[in-house]
């Protein structure tokens, strides 16, 4: 009795909830109404900042809004967040401390489930007739991010001893400093 029109039902992203929880910051996506209807789809298309999900474990600065493209859909019951998500941010270099503007633009492929008993680790639970998706959100740029950034290839760091740019500067110590893990052999070799 179900009509064709509604397993291509669009619904628009009017349904998406802010809603502050332990000072954290959620997504919050009304899926009521493809829930009904296997196959049905809900299409996104969002703009958020990040600031209130607490990044600030990785040292980077997310501050400009996270886009996300892409479209929930109900696979026999298991929701399927798909899309694109981009963001701007901006870290620290590793070797000189100087700002790095940075950007992501990353894939996003994601099952939310119902219950415990069909969740796997790679899967997200779901309950009632919302979804969270900041949390897969997060957990994609997290894995995305690099260990370290560096603003260029080439660059020499800071000096270890007077702590001048190498970039720009060039002290008297840098011909003396030597690799700390090297400091041992060169006593031994003094012996
Ligand atoms: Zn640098
Ligand atoms: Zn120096």
């Amino acid at each position: 009795m179900k009509s064709k029109i509604s397993l291509t039902m669009v619904v628009l992203v009017s349904i998406i909830f802010f809603v502050g929880l332990r000072g954290g910051f959620s997504l919050k996506i009304d899926v009521h109404e493809i829930l009904r209807e296997n196959g049905a789809h809900i299409e996104l298309d969002l703009s958020e900042r990040l600031e209130d999900l607490d990044m600030s474990d990785t040292g980077c600065d997310f501050d400009s809004p996270v886009a996300f493209k892409g479209m929930i859909s109900n696979v026999k019951g298991i929701l399927k967040l798909t899309g694109r998500l981009k963001l701007d941010y901006t870290a620290k270099c590793y070797r000189c401390l100087k700002e790095v503007k940075c950007s992501m633009d990353i894939g996003i492929e994601e099952n939310f489930v119902k219950s415990e008993t069909e969740k796997d680790d790679e899967s997200y639970l779901y309950e009632g007739d919302y979804i969270e998706i900041d949390k897969p959100l997060k957990d994609n740029i997290l894995l995305e991010l690099p260990m370290k950034h560096v603003c260029e290839e080439e660059c020499r760091g800071i000096c270890p001893k007077c702590g001048c740019d190498l970039n720009s500067t060039q002290c008297d110590c840098t011909e003396e400093s030597t690799d700390p893990r090297l400091e041992g052999l060169k006593d031994f070799f003094k012996n």
